[in-house]
């Protein structure tokens, strides 16, 4: 009790302060968490004051010494109120891209962030500061010799303890978001790729090839493969489509996945050597290469959008951890306007697809099997929901695929959509659910192929030859290769054996 007495403004102060740092900045990662039951409301709560617990821990060293705190504090303060206002108000994710836009805009887009809100919200930041600030100064004991340095030491460690355990569970959210987005941004890219010096020829014409790289789409799930449900209404009406029930990656990830389907490295690929780029290739032989995006590029595929002779990305300021993402259908008119039917053309559509939140990749109107999940928190909702909510996404996949057939159909191209997932997903196997782990259902990604009229025509030999390996295993290191025999590309060496066409 005595001892309590003697620190208790200490105590108090420590208190304010992280009640205070906690509302205006921490809080902000968690407000727009959709949430049901009174368990993941528990679950959730749990994990805010856990982080909140551990940014005490290095407030608390911060504050032993005075000038430190008072020169660093404020700046740290405002600086993250800034960025948590951003989040409150608009849900933007804290990425490696954000920082990027941050660093290399002008002045004038950043004059255009600050609203009246926004000055209100700094303002009232400031006079949280100042009471801070002049609370702390009222502050005399000397702090180390109190019990609380014992609290603070376990505080810092819980954060590398927690981050150990599983990476991201602290990171992802602010403030610490904000340190790891800043070093991925200054990180380089292990992708070391081949530059080209020799000429390189198309020996085609007017090939147009659109590539929909999807996002955790499994290949079950698709009323195509023969799934129960009506998943797929829309392409399972269309002649000229294939789809590959058996193709394969063991990488279950965006990051990895991506980058291997691009360049020519295999499956199993330590990446100690420099790879090409098939974006890069196609650029050479003067085919128009095209990346339109949904999805705020990772570090690892950056390169390839950075390549792409056209680029637009979506929709920048929300990834996919945003619930106000854009759908995936804003990409359409962007491409209904570059789509040229007498040009030898490479256009890549990434979709955001089937990504983790499924509620958020959808319009009402696809919402088709229900009940639906209504929990962030996946122990929170059944099986079913988590199914139904998948499946919801199939049913907008099929409506946006065909949505892409329809708008080259009218053009009366040659012209191949080739729709390939980047992994799987795992859908309560094993107890497991999403991606990122090794399971039947990640590693077996959804792949389609629609080939126009006039394609079928010049290339029916291609066509029976795709019907052919309809059902083989197809490895997805079959992209690259495939896709430079298509343009009939001179000039560089690929692997003919992996060609599927
Ligand atoms: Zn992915």
């Amino acid at each position: 009790m005595e001892v309590l007495k003697k620190y208790k403004n200490q105590l108090v102060f420590h208190l304010f302060l992280n009640f205070a740092f906690a509302l205006f900045i921490t809080f902000a990662s968690y407000y727009h968490l959709p949430l049901y039951t009174l368990s993941d409301i528990s679950f959730y709560l749990f994990h805010f004051l856990a982080l909140q617990f551990s940014i005490f821990g290095f407030l608390y060293f911060l504050s032993i010494n005075k000038y430190l705190f008072r020169f660093l504090f404020p700046i740290v303060f405002l600086f993250f109120s800034c960025v948590a206002y951003w989040v409150y108000f608009q849900d933007i994710a804290i990425s490696h891209s954000i920082i990027q836009v941050s660093l290399e805009t002008k002045a004038d887009i950043v004059m255009d962030l600050i609203s009246i809100p926004f000055l209100l919200y700094l303002l009232s930041s400031i006079i949280a500061l100042i009471f801070i600030l002049k609370y702390y100064n009222k502050l005399k004991v000397n702090q180390l010799k109190s019990p609380l340095t014992i609290l603070a030491i376990v505080a810092v460690f819980s954060y590398s303890l927690v981050e150990n355990y599983r990476f991201g569970t602290f990171n992802r959210r602010l403030p610490y978001n904000v340190i790891s987005s800043s070093k991925a941004y200054f990180e380089k890219n292990s992708l070391i790729l081949k530059p080209i010096d020799q000429t390189i020829k198309a020996n085609i014409d007017s090939l147009n090839v659109v590539f929909i790289l999807g996002e955790s789409v499994r290949a079950d799930h698709l009323q195509l493969n023969g799934y129960q449900r009506k998943t797929m209404p829309l392409l399972s009406k269309r002649k000229n489509i294939i789809s590959f029930p058996n193709a394969y990656t063991p990488l279950t990830y965006t990051a990895i996945s991506v980058p291997q389907i691009l360049t020519n490295a295999t499956l199993t690929d330590d990446y100690s050597r420099p790879k090409y780029s098939l974006i890069d290739i196609l650029n050479h032989a003067h085919i128009q290469t095209n990346w339109i995006g949904n999805q705020t590029p990772e570090k690892s595929y950056e390169i390839f959008i950075e390549q792409s002779r056209f680029q637009k990305i979506i929709d920048p300021l929300h990834s996919e951890l945003s619930f106000q993402k854009d759908y995936d259908d804003k990409m359409l008119p962007v491409f209904k306007t570059l789509f040229k039917p007498n040009q030898n053309q490479f256009t890549i559509l990434h979709m955001m697809g089937s990504h983790w939140w499924y509620e958020t990749r959808y319009p009402d109107a696809f919402r088709k099997f229900q009940p639906v999940i209504k929990s962030k928190h996946i122990p929170s909702n059944t099986s079913e929901e988590m199914i139904n909510a998948y499946d919801n996404t199939i049913l907008y996949l099929d409506y946006f695929i065909n949505e892409v057939i329809q708008l080259v159909e009218k053009q009366n191209s040659n012209t191949l959509v080739i729709y390939l997932a980047d992994h799987g997903e795992l859908l309560g196997e094993d107890n497991l659910w999403l991606h990122a782990q090794t399971g039947k259902a990640s590693e077996n990604p959804a792949m389609i192929i629609w080939y126009s009229e006039g394609f079928k025509e010049k290339h029916p030999e291609t066509v029976l030859k795709l019907k052919q390996k309809q059902n083989a295993k197809t490895d997805l290191d079959f992209f690259f290769h495939s896709i430079l025999n298509l343009y009939q590309i001179e000039g560089i060496e690929y692997n003919k054996k992996k060609v599927i066409f």
